[in-house]
């Protein structure tokens, strides 16, 4: 799921004028990988309901599932999502490259890939070039029903790669982000083989290693996989929509504490670099209190915090 990337593409980003939305296609081996990526944890997270009876899932095994969804999901909200896509906070190095290692290992994509179709998202959300919206269909229970597809998994099937070098030039000139993109394909073996080699050694056994690699790794990646996905489908149909945005982004509740708090996604759209999504009373957002914890210890700056005057201004009528 590696890009190809130019070696001329720091002077084509600083070049002016406008660039295409779609850089290319995906080549065979990328569209592949794409494929196999996606159904393969996916078939795991099926066969998992049945094999949960009376089949190897111990206490190892769910505790490893926990740590890397959270150690992977973190890095997704916190680090692909509210540092490098929309800059709410500013990082020093050496977190800047772990958050974007953390984010590599939940199989979404290297870094830049991600923010180029997650930055194109908010561009164009809920109308014709957003690459997840469910409404582009129309609105028909059909029409719907092919939205809520297309926006949770179904638009990745389409081989079109985000332009990189119109909607992520910064992070293509940044060299530790390219670094930890160039080795995307590492950081995916690692997250399967992590688990296992854990599981293995904790049990001290060939079947301890396979039932951790099945559980904290394939099952634990397509489930973060579906979450993720459910804030690009469920969120943007369902919900309460507090805050004005120029979508149809929504605030889904049920999703809080699994989603890391991006559920809270009505608020998002409002106010994309804000470093908090759950912003009113009650609402848990995890991803906020890692980078308020980060802050604490001074390894973040520059923390866009909501204010009081601004989520009023936000507010819808
Ligand atoms: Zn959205
Ligand atoms: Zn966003």
């Amino acid at each position: 799921m590696t890009s190809t990337l130019d070696s001329d593409t720091a002077d084509k980003a600083d070049r002016v004028g406008p660039k295409p939305m779609i850089e290319g296609k995906r080549n065979r081996a990328t569209q592949i990988a794409v494929y196999i990526f996606i159904l393969l944890p996916f078939a795991a997270l099926v066969a998992a309901v049945p094999f949960a009876w009376g089949w190897g899932l111990g206490w190892t095994d769910i505790a490893l599932a926990v740590f890397f969804f959270y150690f992977s999901g973190l890095g997704v909200t916190v680090g692909y999502h509210r540092l490098f896509t929309h800059g709410s906070f500013k990082a020093k190095r050496p977190l800047k490259i772990f958050l974007a290692i953390m984010g590599s290992f939940a199989v979404q994509g290297p870094p830049v890939t991600w923010v180029a179709d997650h930055r194109r998202h908010h561009a164009f959300s809920d109308r014709e070039g957003d690459p997840h919206s469910p409404w582009l269909f129309g609105t028909s229970p059909a029409a719907l029903a092919k939205g809520f597809w297309h926006a949770h998994m179904g638009w990745m099937f389409d081989d079109s790669v985000t332009n990189k070098e119109r909607f992520a030039p910064d992070l293509m000139a940044d060299e530790d982000i390219m670094w930890v993109n160039r080795f995307f394909p590492l950081w995916t073996g690692l997250t399967l083989v992590l688990p296992a080699v854990l599981g293995g050694l904790v049990s001290w056994s060939w079947w301890g290693a396979l039932t951790a690699f099945f559980w904290a790794g394939l099952v634990r990646i397509s489930f973060l996989h579906h979450v993720t996905w459910s804030t690009n489908s469920i969120c943007h149909m369902i919900g309460e929509r507090p805050f004005a945005s120029r979508d149809k982004a929504a605030n889904f509740w049920p999703l809080a504490i699994l989603s890391f708090g991006e559920s809270w996604h009505n608020l998002h759209h409002a106010d994309p670099t804000c470093a908090r999504h759950g912003v009113q009373r009650g609402q848990i957002d995890t991803s906020a209190r890692l980078i308020w914890v980060f802050e604490k210890l001074g390894w973040v700056t520059d923390v866009r915090w909501p204010s009081e005057a601004r989520l009023a201004k936000l507010a819808a009528r």
